[in-house]
């Protein structure tokens, strides 16, 4: 399980760029053109990436497991 990356994504068309991401994961959100974007793809799990996926108040931002595509955040 250690080995297990996860994959991070933003739909920005959902994004209203609040920031609160940027605020809670700043290593691994920017807000490009009034959107959040993934500093990286795909990256070693980190809880204030989960954090930032469940606090998201439009729940834009998604994080799969890299390999199984396995949904680990939001979890609704
Ligand atoms: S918290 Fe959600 S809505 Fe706010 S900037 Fe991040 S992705 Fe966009």
């Amino acid at each position: 399980m250690s080995e297990q990356k996860w994959r991070v994504t933003v739909d920005r068309d959902i994004c209203i760029g609040s920031g609160m991401c940027v605020g809670t994961a700043s290593n691994h959100f920017t807000l490009v053109d009034g959107h959040s974007t993934p500093t990286s793809e795909v990256i070693a799990p980190d809880d204030t990436v989960a954090d930032a996926a469940e606090y998201c108040p439009v729940e834009a931002i998604l994080i799969r497991a890299a390999d199984s595509g396995e949904v680990i955040a939001p979890q609704g």
